[in-house]
């Protein structure tokens, strides 16, 4: 079973050039996202099946999970044609006793397994007529009966599971897997030596073998905890590699001017809250200096953000300089550029939209080159936009303040690529970097802001506007739907207008595709069930009123006018993906209907609750539920009680696990699959270790491994 070209191995090579792994096979892996070695080692079990227990034949009881090994003395195949069986039995034999064993349908094994072959057996003990093993996991051994458990694969020891896909069984990853283990012995391990004799971890060989093939649970459970290290770690040199970065570039300082704030404030339609305050009191501070801001402006749903941006903002541009503002939704922008120029009005400050299917100035339409032109010559104060703003045709004069709205959105290296973007982004300020002020409405749990935005100082809106009124929310179980509909009904009737968020899609595990693969599936499962929804809620449910739908695949014209016909009251509800979660502000609008809401995490159930009850009306958060058992409920009684969406988020976080993919993602993490986000120890730990090694060798120049693996890990941490 030997590689013989082990030694031309590294984690990089291709799987394909390993040639016992045939070209039919190479695809399947694909899917996985198995390309390489790495991604082959990486690829972890499930869980695992204890065969561990070996016993004699003889002393085997009914029930019981015990591996035996054995003689086959004799072994037959029989085809039932009337139920398209294929019965495998053998009887095999040690020196205590002999058992039977049965397979069913796996017509092969007549040619793999003969009389006389020696066999190592795992599975249940059942009993008819006697007791015997039923489709248990088997493998050929050595005759000798003295197989070593480290040699073998699928009995006989902690076997792993794997998360499998159609024709790529947990049976033929072990056999892959254990074939190109040999190979580990020769690939480096990138942590540095000290930093494995502080933590006390095991080499990473010894940890990727044991989380395949573990000899024991405590050395599963080293494995586990390097490879958890090694997840944070990264994390944690990533984010102090940017903050270094960052805090070596040079920025223009703007004097805070105190008339000119206390002029905006009395400009507001409403008092600042004393967390605004002291948000937009921070911000300034960090304005003064010459090194860029780097902040990060966390706030629930409906603190307020927005008016602390405008005030840096207006600062910014009143000491003559640029702002940009970025948005990761079109409506969103959209949204922003129309808030902005009516809180600004008074101002006289040149607004421009730019987004990749719209642009335009609060003086009026205009052409993309224009704008452009117009924002190259410093016309144009502020500049509200999507991603559009960092592509590389937009060039900036005096840009000073980059504001990013809902940045978890951006996921931790488009963050980085921003920011890169970002410094680079001034034509008339050479050398300088804007001040960066990121904004999310999407609470972050304290130990997730510690692991994920290290590199960032923080500042909280800790309190609500006044006179805010709450949310009535409900738990809607099927029997009640139609009394809901009719409540509904009364809403539209006086007045009010409707969202229904349509189900998440869950893809099942068996169909275990690479994350776009996902991505791509769910987004098109997701537009299917909009507009099934919206069928229903038009032609069925309310063929009097005017239903409009929303979802990722419009046009940016088309979801425009969507928006500004729902905001206009010329409809009365809207069907929409979860794309509406970010950020809308529409008062007339009172209740919130989530569908299928057992699929959503508890965080974004907060965010669509966020949405309504916005202005003078009472307001209703309607969650729909097909699943009546118990956690579900107790998951959605959380939503009703939780006082924060800070709270929330950390109670959706112990509740869901941060191995949720689609959780995670919600916060722009990048995936871990070993580490939990809630072990604060591990990630205070993480965080001591990089910074170590970073003071000691900033560049990492003395550890070209690490550079590597940071490298792998920027390129890998994307999202969405
Ligand atoms: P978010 O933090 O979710 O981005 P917004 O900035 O959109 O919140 O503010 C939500 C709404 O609350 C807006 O209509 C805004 O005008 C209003 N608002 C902001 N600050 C206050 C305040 N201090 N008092 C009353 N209303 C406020
Ligand atoms: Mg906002």
């Amino acid at each position: 079973m030997k590689l013989r070209i082990e030694n031309l191995l590294s984690f990089d090579t291709p799987i394909q050039n390993i040639s016992r792994i045939s070209p039919a096979y190479q695809k399947r892996l694909a899917r996985l996202g198995i390309i390489t070695l790495r991604d082959l080692f990486y690829h972890f079990p499930r869980r695992y099946e204890d065969f561990s227990n070996i016993k004699n034949i003889s002393d085997l009881k009914l029930g019981e999970t015990a591996t035996v090994q054995g003689k086959i003395a004799q072994i037959k195949t029989v085809r039932t044609w009337k139920k398209r069986l294929v019965i495998t039995e053998a009887h095999v034999q040690d020196s205590t006793g002999v058992i039977k064993v049965v397979w069913f349908n796996q017509p092969y094994l007549s040619d793999t397994l003969k009389t006389g072959n020696h066999l190592s057996i795992s599975g249940k003990i059942n009993f008819n007529k006697g007791l015997y093993f039923s489709n248990p996991s088997y493998e050929k051994v050595d005759k000798k009966f003295e197989q070593k458990t480290a040699q073998l694969r699928h009995t006989g020891r902690l076997v792993p599971i794997y998360p499998e896909t159609a024709g790529l069984s947990s049976r033929y990853l072990r056999y892959i897997i254990q074939l190109c283990s040999e190979a580990l012995k020769g690939f480096p391990d990138w942590l540095p030596e000290s930093v494995k004799k502080n933590q006390r971890l095991i080499d990473l060989k010894a940890a990727l073998k044991n989380i395949h093939f573990p000899l024991s649970t405590a050395l599963l459970q080293k494995a586990k905890q390097r490879l958890a290290f090694d997840e944070i770690f990264l994390i944690q040199l990533f984010s102090l590699n940017q903050k270094i970065n960052w805090s070596k570039q040079k920025a223009q300082a703007i004097e805070f001017d105190e008339s000119l704030a206390k002029k905006f404030v009395s400009a507001l339609p409403f008092r600042l809250t004393d967390a605004q305050r002291r948000a937009s009191w921070e911000i300034l501070l960090d304005m003064k200096k010459t090194q860029p801001m780097n902040r990060l402006l966390q706030g629930d749903v409906g603190s307020g953000k927005t008016a602390v941006a405008a005030m840096a903002a207006l600062e910014t541009i009143k000491a003559g300089w640029q702002v940009a503002l970025m948005a990761p939704t079109e409506i969103l922008a959209q949204q922003h550029f129309a808030n902005i120029s009516k809180t600004l009005a008074r101002f006289k400050i040149k607004i421009g939209l730019l987004t990749a299917g719209n642009c335009k100035t609060n003086s009026g339409n205009i052409t993309k080159n224009e704008l452009l032109k117009k924002i190259k010559r410093n016309e144009v104060d502020l500049i509200v936009g999507t991603h559009s703003l960092i592509q590389k045709k937009v060039i900036f004069n005096k840009l000073v303040l980059a504001v990013v709205d809902e940045q978890h959105r951006f996921g931790v290296s488009q963050r980085a690529a921003l920011q890169k973007e970002i410094a680079s982004l001034n034509d008339g300020l050479a050398g300088k970097t804007p001040h960066l002020l990121s904004m999310t409405a999407t609470p972050i749990p304290r130990s997730l802001a510690l692991a994920l935005y290290g590199d960032l100082e923080i500042s909280v809106l800790d309190e609500m506007p006044e006179g805010r009124q709450s949310v009535i929310t409900k738990i809607i179980p099927p029997a009640s739907r139609q009394k809901a509909y009719e409540f509904l009904h009364q809403e539209i009737k006086s007045g009010r207008q409707i969202f229904v968020i349509c189900p998440r899609i869950e893809i099942p595990e068996e169909k275990n595709l690479s994350k776009e693969g996902q991505l791509k599936i769910i987004s098109q499962a997701e537009i299917r069930a909009v507009k099934k929804e919206y069928e229903n809620l038009s032609k069925n449910i309310f063929p009097e009123f005017s239903v409009a739908m929303l979802h990722g695949k419009l046009k940016a014209a088309q979801k425009e006018k969507i928006m500004a016909d729902f905001s206009s009251g010329q409809s009365d509800i809207l069907v929409s993906t979860s794309v509406i979660e970010v950020g809308i502000d529409i008062p007339n609008a009172t209740v919130m209907v989530i569908e299928g809401a057992e699929r959503f995490g508890l965080a974004q159930l907060h965010q669509f609750r966020g949405r309504v009850g916005r202005g003078q009306y009472q307001s209703y958060c309607l969650l729909f539920t097909e699943d009546p058992s118990r956690q579900t409920s107790a998951r959605l009684k959380a939503i009703m009680e939780a006082k924060n969406g800070f709270e929330l988020a950390e109670k959706d976080l112990a509740l869901r696990g941060p191995g949720d993919f689609l959780g995670t993602r919600q916060w722009g993490f990048p995936d871990l699959t070993m580490a939990s986000l809630t072990d604060i120890i591990l990630i205070k730990a993480c965080r001591n270790e990089a910074a170590a090694l970073l003071q000691q060798d900033p560049t990492l120049q003395s550890h070209p491994l690490v550079k590597k693996e940071l490298a792998k890990f920027k390129a890998t941490a994307h999202f969405e």
